[in-house]
């Protein structure tokens, strides 16, 4: 059984220490199940702006604009 490592959003290091991974967001998948976005329990503080939340909210906006810019 292999353990699933999750990478910190801020450092972007492998969180080894499951107690100190914390779950910050969950994205949807446009053509899956979605994934989790995870970071140390040091580094949430650091996330105050949710970067993934607002990342997506611009990805969004961006194909609003142009729709087929691609
Ligand atoms: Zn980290």
């Amino acid at each position: 059984m292999t353990a699933e490592v999750h990478v910190c959003q801020h450092c972007d290091e492998p969180i080894t220490d499951p107690d100190d991974a914390v779950l910050v967001s969950q994205e949807a998948g446009n053509s899956g199940p979605g994934w989790n976005v995870w970071a140390h329990s040091a580094h949430v503080g650091q996330l105050e702006m949710h970067p993934v939340a607002v990342r997506v909210m611009a990805r969004i906006l961006l194909a609003r604009i142009f729709p087929r810019g691609g």
